[in-house]
């Protein structure tokens, strides 16, 4: 098994053992004016938000621990656009340093030949904190549960055990999920020692997180809601709050992760995989610990202080020090004999210590403590103590234990040696080092540093930058559980406020358990061998299920809310029982885990009505051309007040040869308030009825098939024309007729023309496998001419569905390229493009398929990318880099910006892999499919590929300010219309079906039509990341004030040289601050409190921030809760929501 194999993931850098393909041949691939609108408004706009930002609160900052004791008052820095940060590293500086030449090290293979002179120690001795621990991944050659029942079960007992015989010993713990899962079969007596070891400081939850979470793929909507649900369960559990995180996992860091660490009341973090020539040289210059900064921190309240590991792995052979052939023998596990199936591969066992070698040995394993306390400016070290799934049985932890106890007495005994060795905690590391910092703040401080660790190598040429795409399928599924986990929070907030009146089994509290499941079970896929894509088939079809299954649940609950929303008038103040729980079905259905949702269509007679509800999950009101599909043409759409509304009718298309479907697609526009509910009705269209029938597509044909046929009853138009284009009244998309490929992208008012040229491709692979991304030179175009070429055109829709010509009989990939018509709609401004993708067969094995966009924007070398969802970084495609070691992290957006200041964005709805390779250029990899295995422990290809859909939304921006105000400096980030439309493809609207019912019928319903429970809509940089009740039968018995309800708020940093074009009803919040208390129109609500983000912390100091709310202003007895917030930052707020008491009454302060 992997985890005791010398291939493992977490296995050994071999000295001997040069990567049996060393050398990539890939070399980075060198493949291949807009419009400008200046508003005179804009000017104004930016005279009034200029004064607003000076009005903006002073906020009181708390820095983490010893590292700054004073508190200050500071005034964040706001401004238009962000400013950078002042930092000692910043890692693209750093990385501009690198030769990365992978130069041989000898024993430190990465580095180099570690020496000292011996005096290093003499003013300050050496202390070291031996940490023992078990890295236990929530599934990946195993399902959770079969690793849980095989070892974490015996692992955790074992451990308490082990530790209840000796106060000297320590343990650190970090997964919540299988501390659950024991908890549920641990005895009273194993619970009640548990508890004393972790109060008694010999046992430390480190991290506390459901899962150690991925850092690449994730979003941080989902990070927060994995180490929330863990802290959570632990504070109500084990009554202990973690301070310190530990990831020795996930490949690849980000800051995202500090961020969120420091504003959960994090001090300290410790990181493992980073790139080992950036370990080598930070190590080089002590620096391998540091506080790490947010880049657009200029208040420095995000600063954490983190430590990086220096070797290649967390395993003991790469832990004692620079030797893994000598720390090696310091892993008794390794012993012979001892039942371990694992030896030392560098030929040199562990002894036993005995009083004839105590000596020799306690000397050899100082000597390594010695040299890798040469990496660290303190003369305090941390020794980790682990490995995978370890100290499995009380012969193996007695070991460890005994061995290492015998030592650290001769050390200890020995005051030559200069050294004090014990068995410690993160916790009790950190504090020595701060102590030590204190103690020596005259001699002694550590740099700060921004930016990333991403791309992750471990060695050689093997860049991690695979697993950014390794099963996309599941990639999206998580993020459809994401966005319906959010929206089923917000319905269950608010169905439970109106409810509240009907007692304790009132509607949706039978629900409770459903949602926690699907919080698990999201919280358990953001493991880093979940949403990674790499664990064995059988585990990720196992993570699918419980998705699925979630999905379903919340589905259900979701229709349920809708019901009893839309019922409310229905008996005094609401209709909080469910009386038909099928009055209203979601339109999509999860049939199995492993496909598509299937949409359902509506099939009426004449006479019969179908209601439709959309449900906005959004905090602003949300104007949107819909689809749903339908059986019959000859329909039409009414709304909520009866009257008629304009649609469209196409037909649909499927993926085969002939395209043929047998339904349709209606289209119209809808305008559904924030959070709320709109319904619309579609009929059959009868003369008699005042109706307009839906305006049938054209429908124009450009090289069809002879499989193609025209459905019925649509006019195909085969055509000689010369171009395809689409366009609405903001964009115009021009194709090449040749390919049916993307060309070019024209403003339509101004006529200005920017290149955009589409292309698919294909690389060819060695050693790719599910964790890296090893091609053989450069992807190669699949695309030749011919192609079928199908345009689909009406008043609210228009679309360019391609399947290029390939040399296989249907090509891997189809594209849908689409504009909208619509008024003052947001999707107005964007293209969107649906890529069908189908990497089913054979003949794809050992190839990953990409699609590519090559602007005519100068941008050298420098493009942007997102990290985990909540801000940009600049990247640099570098030539020392090899191609796979150029590709980034994708899991929302990225960006290119020309030297003019045009800009060019790719917004998505799943984490991908994105490089960009030449100038103006972005590649985007859709999916892989790999027969072989990588070597780092998995065991196997990646072949479980699956149909499924990628969308894309495209927008083509121009700079409205001068250019110089775009200093090289300042961060970039999204213009406000790019946030939102990022915003509406990750939380689309959900749509419900009715029964169908009789035109009759519908006139004497009661069901209310519309549910808008927002007075005013958010100001449109105020984002609501998620309104819940995290515990709806316990939380307010846990919390000071009694709250029952969060509301976390996500300030977005955007930039303003861009047109604000898309500002429809749009204010920001310093054109006007958000009062809390006047969010809701039926219910009153007060904010609380401000709370942590894992609603831990309730005092402001402890999460390294500044009093943002609760700030009180207004005249008289008007009082407010003003929400104030500086850009970027993300708040968490607890609050009580109630119905019908008036909101004069509430303000009691
Ligand atoms: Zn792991």
């Amino acid at each position: 098994m992997a985890a005791s194999s010398a291939t493992s993931r977490r296995g050994n850098l071999l000295p001997r053992v040069a990567s049996p393909s060393a050398k990539s041949k890939a070399k980075p691939r060198r493949r291949g004016h807009l419009f400008q609108e200046v508003i005179l408004k804009q000017l104004r706009l930016l005279v009034l938000f200029a004064l607003a930002i000076i009005l903006i609160a002073i906020f009181k900052v708390g820095l983490p621990g010893a590292l700054h004791h004073t508190s200050r008052v500071v005034t964040p820095v706001i401004g238009f656009n962000l400013t950078e940060s002042q930092v000692d590293i910043k890692m693209s500086d750093l990385y501009d340093t690198i030769e990365f030449k992978d130069i041989d090290g000898g024993a430190w293979k990465q580095g180099w030949k570690v020496q000292y002179s011996g005096d290093e120690w003499d003013r300050y001795k050496l202390r070291v904190f031996v940490v023992p621990h078990s890295h236990n991944d929530p599934g990946w050659l195993r399902t959770v549960e079969e690793y849980y029942q095989e070892r974490t079960r015996r692992i955790l007992s074992t451990i308490v055990h082990a530790l209840r015989q000796d106060k000297k010993r320590k343990f650190i713990w970090e997964e919540m999920s299988y501390l659950e899962r024991w908890w549920r079969d641990a005895s009273e007596a194993e619970k009640r020692d548990f508890i004393t070891l972790v109060k008694n400081g010999q046992l430390e939850i480190v991290g506390g997180g459901w899962v150690m979470n991925d850092e690449a793929n994730s979003h941080y909507y989902a990070i927060i809601e994995q180490i929330t649900e863990g802290n959570l369960w632990l504070k109500n559990t084990v009554g202990v709050i973690p301070r310190n995180a530990w990831a020795i996992d996930p490949f690849g860091h980000s800051p995202t992760m500090a961020y969120l660490l420091r504003r959960m009341g994090f001090q300290n973090m410790l990181i493992q995989r980073t790139h080992y020539e950036v370990k080598k040289v930070l190590a080089r210059e002590q620096n391998l610990e540091f506080v790490w900064r947010q880049s657009w921190d200029k208040s420095n309240t995000t600063d954490i202080l983190c430590h990086m590991m220096p070797f290649y792995s967390y395993d003991i052979p790469h832990t004692c020090g620079p030797e893994p052939a000598i720390c090696c023998q310091f892993d008794y596990w390794r012993l012979p004999g001892s039942g371990a199936a694992q030896r030392c591969p560098w030929g040199y066992d562990p002894q036993v210590i005995t009083e004839d070698n105590v000596k020799e040995r306690s000397e050899m394993l100082l000597d390594q403590y010695r040299k890798k306390s040469t990496l660290y400016k303190t003369n305090t070290l941390l020794v980790p103590l682990g490995d995978d799934f370890r100290y499995i049985t009380s012969a193996e932890a007695s070991l460890q234990f005994e061995n290492y106890q015998k030592i650290f007495d001769y050390i200890n005994k020995h005051p030559k040696l200069k050294a004090e060795v014990q068995f410690g905690t993160l916790e009790d590391y950190f504090k020595a080092i701060r102590d030590e910092l204190d103690v020596r703040k005259k001699d002694l401080k550590l740099p700060t540093l921004s930016g990333d660790f991403f791309t992750y190598a471990d060695r050689v040429h093997d860049y991690w930058s695979g697993y950014y795409v390794s099963r996309p399928f599941y990639k999206s599924v998580d993020r459809v559980l994401e966005e319906t986990l959010r929206a089923a929070d917000i319905l269950f907030s608010l169905s439970s406020a109106y409810c509240q009146a009907h007692g304790p089994d009132r509607f949706p509290l039978p629900f409770t358990e459903k949602i926690r499941s699907a919080r698990r079970t999201l919280a358990l896929f953001q493991h880093h061998d979940g949403v990674t894509g790499t664990a064995k088939n059988h585990v990720v079809v196992d993570y699918a299920q419980k998705m699925h299954s979630a999905l379903l649940d919340l589905q259900k609950f979701m229709a349920q809310s809708v019901a009893v929303l839309l019922g409310r008038s229905m008996s005094g103040q609401g209709s909080c029982t469910v009386v038909n729980p099928d009055m209203f079905i979601p339109e999509k259905e999860q049939t199995s885990y492993g496909v598509l949702p299937i949409r359902k269509k509506v099939d009426l007679v004449s006479s019969q009505v179908q209601r439709v509800i959309f449900y906005n999950p959004l905090e602003e009101d949300v104007d949107q051309v819909v689809m749903v599909l339908v059986e019959q043409t000859n329909v039409c759409v009414v709304g909520s007040d009866w009257k008629p509304i304009e649609s469209q009718i196409s037909p649909e298309w499927r993926n085969s040869k002939d395209l043929a479907g047998t339904r349709h697609r209606l289209h119209w526009q809808v305008h559904v308030p924030a959070m709320g509910l709109q319904t619309f009705f579609i009929f059959v269209a009868q003369g008699s009825q005042s109706c307009k029938p839906a305006q049938i597509a054209d429908i124009k044909v450009f090289h069809p098939t002879d499989a193609f046929t025209c459905p019925p009853p649509y006019k195909c138009s085969q055509t000689e024309e010369k171009v395809v284009e689409i366009q609405n009244e903001r964009v115009k998309l021009v194709f090449s007729v040749q390919d049916g490929l993307l060309h070019s992208w024209k403003d339509y008012k101004s006529g200005n023309v920017m290149s955009l040229k589409e292309d698919v491709a294909l690389y060819s692979s060695y050693g790719s496998g599910a964790y890296l991304f090893k091609p053989v030179g450069e992807a190669r175009s699949i695309v030749s001419p011919g192609g079928l070429i199908v345009v689909t055109q009406g008043p609210l829709m228009q679309e360019v569905l391609t399947q290029p010509k390939t040399d296989w009989s249907l090509s891997p990939a189809s594209r849908m390229a689409r504009v909208y018509n619509g008024i003052d709609t947001v999707q107005s401004f964007m293209a969107e493009m649906v890529y069908h993708v189908e990497l089913l067969d054979h003949a794809f094995n050992d190839k990953e398929l990409i699609v590519l966009f090559e602007t005519d924007l100068d941008t050298g070398n420098t493009f942007f990318t997102d990290l985990n969802g909540f801000q940009t970084i600049s990247r640099e495609t570098r030539g020392k880099i090899p191609l796979q070691g150029n590709y980034y992290p994708m899991p929302s957006l990225a960006f290119l910006q020309g030297s003019e200041g045009h800009r060019f964005s790719l917004h998505s709805r799943q984490s991908l892999g994105v490089a960009s390779l030449k100038s103006g250029a972005l590649e985007v990899m859709l999916d892989r499919r790999l027969t072989r295995d990588d070597e780092r422990g998995l065991g196997q290809g990646v072949l479980d590929n699956r149909p499924m859909d990628v969308t894309f939304h495209l927008l083509l921006e121009s700079n409205v300010t001068s250019l110089p105000s775009i200093a090289a400096s300042t961060p970039r980030v999204p213009s406000l219309l790019s946030h939102r439309i990022l915003a509406q493809l990750n939380y689309p609207m959900h749509t419900f079906f009715g029964n169908i019912e009789n035109a009759s019928d519908v006139q004497a319903s009661h069901l209310q039509k519309t549910f808008a429970p927002l007075a005013v809509n958010f100001p449109c940089d105020l984002h609501v990341v998620s309104l819940k009740m995290p515990e709806p039968l316990g939380f307010s018995a846990s919390t000071s004030h009694g709250a029952e309800y969060v509301l976390i708020l996500h300030r977005r940093g955007w930039d303003n040289s861009y047109c604000r074009r898309g500002q429809m009803q749009c204010r920001t919040v310093a054109d006007e601050q958000v009062n809390a208390q006047d969010i809701f129109v039926e219910l009153d609500s007060s904010i609380a409190t401000p709370s942590s983000l894992n609603l831990i912390h309730d005092s402001t100091r402890d999460f390294g921030y500044i009093e943002i709310s609760g700030r009180k202003g207004g005249k008289g007895s008007e009082h407010k809760w003003l929400i104030d917030m500086a850009p970027m930052e993300i708040q968490a707020f607890k609050f009580d929501m109630s119905l019908g008491k008036g909101k004069q009454s509430l303000q009691d302060d």
